[in-house]
């Protein structure tokens, strides 16, 4: 069990307007490859869909901790430490809704109210070759009032 680091943002890298449901997600990162990734489990434990409604794609305690089997596949070498949401959209550009930036905006005051250390960041910041979640996640917190030192 590791303390929780971070909080990775996430897109599905799908079109703008195309709503995905959590067993669509599941199954693209858990069927066999060629269909699927074939990992043993969804990448992401929260799923902001266009209207802004919450999925839990995976269980957590929410405590601050990762437990082995709360670890999700989101980030390659960080998973261990990290906990990711998505929000549906984001094919080559930011698609975010309204719905989906308000709902998104709650969830991650109220997450940085509950756990001021862990650092909100996105894909891109822990893998730099990924466009993921193809916003400047930093400065939209900014504007939503977390200032972080990364
Ligand atoms: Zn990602």
């Amino acid at each position: 069990m590791k303390k929780l680091k971070y909080l990775v943002i996430h897109c599905t890298d799908t079109p703008a307007g195309r709503e995905v449901t959590a067993d669509e997600i599941i199954q693209w990162h858990t069927a066999p490859k060629p269909q699927g990734n074939g990992w043993r489990k969804v990448g992401y434990r929260l799923m902001f869909q266009l209207d802004g409604t919450q999925l839990q794609l995976a269980p957590n305690y929410s405590d601050g901790y990762v437990e082995g089997w709360e670890i999700t596949n989101g980030a390659a070498g960080y998973n261990s430490v990290s906990e990711h949401w998505v929000y549906v959209g984001g094919k080559g550009c930011d698609t975010r809704t309204d719905a989906q930036i308000t709902a998104m905006k709650d969830a991650v005051l109220a997450f940085h109210k509950q756990f001021p250390d862990v650092l909100i960041v996105g894909h891109n910041y822990l893998n730099p070759g990924k466009a993921c979640p193809s916003f400047d996640v930093q400065k939209w917190l900014e504007s939503i009032g977390i200032k972080q030192i990364l």
